[in-house]
């Protein structure tokens, strides 16, 4: 853990020394989880947004896009739930001070029992070597049957204590498992209760309770207050999607681990309307279709797992996470819900206005069912740092810190460096830039030597360096260095636009 921790802190630094991430208004020492994206960050912010997009809405021509307002009619939010129901259940630690999410810290202690399940594995392993039958050892093994036995058990009494609004129960299973606050270590825990998540303010002068608004604590809603416009405006038929890309704001209590939980963030959600009956099968659809999208970045694939939801949110009847192995551990990444028709009946309900679809092909009206995939763009930032910083050892035995970002999410594309400042090289350099800029982001520079720079462009992920030098100047060649392999190539300037292209393409992550 405390590795991993520090893989953490190194991403942090890295983030801010580069120019990906800042503390938000670090000159007045900044605001707690809230974060700025610098320079490079807007740029991989950007690309991964045009990934997601291109990939959901126009790759696919049943689904088009939505740019909402953040602020919607207060009773969007009494129909959604969201007055009422949008609480989390807090608990302090009355020693620490601290304030802890009751779900959350028995989450965690489940997690501490499956990595004791996970040593008994390891520990098989040894003892068996090559002859150790993995799943069947999980299935037999009487340590690891009763730790499942005792995870179920947890699990069932959180479950039934967060369906049924037991907040004394909450509080009694965190005291029956012995859980006490990380910081303080004490188990001198206060009463369970209910906080609501939604930033409100006043529109206008005028304050007041008539005049109170709400900042949207999802991008959801306003796709489906949009519906029908989208709908008939469009001319879609079902089943079809509107997707999009926004911000959403949320007074997290526990907001921490860096760009994880934030109270400002950013969601790309998509919600998919389909005919009743029928969410089942969009919902297998839309994991597989989504998993894939993660899964073309290439990174390791065992960073990601399904988690299927110990406790459906009161619109859903299936849910899913997917969960990505962050530095802190595997977390949230994703959510994939079957909301049914919830969503869409409680606005009928408390707008007085029909939301229903009439179904050619079935020769009936109703209200369609609502598949979504909704996932934080600043998780997804997290998860491409996390998986594309490393620190490496040469065979000189010098290291080096590279971000291998998948090349078309790669702030940019190719850096261009004159060997020298002199005899036309800056020159012939920009003169490359100027040829490639069109398509891909460029960066000129020609501060200090050359390995240096290399080492430069490796930290921020830049997939190409061209180098122009003396033989550059009478002949047209100039090197490409691999950020990955750091072999460097002579190639004419005449292919480097197609050398560029065949890497840095979005194809190679859509097709
Ligand atoms: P969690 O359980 O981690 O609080 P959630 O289940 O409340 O998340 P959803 O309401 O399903 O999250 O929101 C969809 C996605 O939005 C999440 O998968 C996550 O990527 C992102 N998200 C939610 N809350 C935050 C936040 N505070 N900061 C950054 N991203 C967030």
């Amino acid at each position: 853990m405390a590795a991993q921790e520090d893989k953490l802190k190194d991403i942090i630094g890295h983030a801010k020394e580069y120019g990906f991430v800042f503390p938000s208004s670090e000159i007045y020492d900044g605001l707690s989880a809230t974060y700025d994206y610098g320079q490079l960050g807007a740029e991989l912010k950007n690309n991964i947004k045009n990934y997601w997009w291109k990939s959901m809405v126009q790759m696919n021509e049943n689904i088009v896009g939505l740019d909402a307002a953040i602020f919607m009619a207060p009773d969007t939010w009494k129909a959604s739930g969201h007055v009422d129901a949008f609480n989390d259940p807090l608990i302090d630690n009355k020693d620490s001070k601290k304030r802890y999410r009751a779900d959350v810290l028995i989450e965690e202690h489940i997690e501490k029992i499956r990595a004791k399940i996970d040593k008994d594995v390891t520990k098989g392993k040894k003892k068996f070597g090559d002859d150790f039958n993995e799943s069947e050892f999980r299935a037999t093994n009487p340590n690891v049957l009763r730790r499942e036995g005792e995870i179920k058990g947890i699990e069932d009494r959180m479950r039934n204590a967060l369906n049924n609004e037991d907040l004394a129960d909450l509080k009694s299973l965190i005291e029956d498992l012995g859980i006490a606050c990380p910081l303080s270590g004490s188990k001198n825990w206060t009463d369970v209760k209910q906080f609501n998540l939604m930033f409100s303010t006043e529109l206008g002068s005028v304050s007041g309770e008539s005049a109170k608004i709400y900042l949207r604590p999802e991008t959801a809603q306003g796709i489906f207050v949009n519906f029908l416009n989208v709908q008939k405006s469009g001319r879609m038929k079902i089943p079809f999607g509107i997707a999009q890309i926004g911000k959403a704001f949320r007074n997290e209590i526990v907001a921490r681990q860096f760009i994880f939980r934030m109270r400002e963030f950013e969601q790309m959600e998509m919600q998919f309307f389909v005919r009743p009956g029928e969410e089942m099968k969009w919902y297998e659809y839309w994991k597989e279709y989504r998993i894939k999208w993660h899964k073309a970045l290439g990174f390791d694939d065992t960073a990601y797992r399904f988690h299927d939801h110990i406790k459906l949110a009161h619109y859903a009847n299936a849910a899913a996470d997917i969960e990505f192995n962050f530095p802190m551990g595997f977390k949230e990444l994703e959510g994939i819900h079957s909301r049914t028709d919830f969503d869409l009946k409680q606005h009928e309900e408390h707008s007085g206005k029909k939301l229903r679809y009439f179904d050619p092909e079935i020769n009936d009206s109703y209200i369609p069912y609502v598949v979504e995939t909704s996932i934080g763009l600043d998780r997804m930032f997290l998860a491409v740092l996390s998986q594309s910083y490393k620190e490496e050892t040469l065979d000189d035995g010098s290291t080096r810190k590279v971000m291998s970002i998948p090349p078309a999410l790669a702030p940019y594309k190719v850096a261009v460096l004159p060997l020298m400042k002199k005899e036309g090289m800056p020159e012939l350099a920009r003169e490359i830039i100027d040829g490639l800029k069109i398509d891909f982001n460029c960066q000129y520079d020609e501060k200090d030597n050359i390995g240096k720079r290399y080492r430069r462009q490796d930290a921020i992920g830049t997939p190409f360096a061209v180098t122009v030098d003396h033989e550059s100047l009478t002949d047209r060649t100039v090197t490409i260095r691999d950020r990955d392999t750091m072999k460097q190539e002579r190639v004419s300037i005449a292919d480097l636009h197609a050398i560029i292209e065949k890497k840095v393409s979005l194809r190679n992550l859509l097709s």
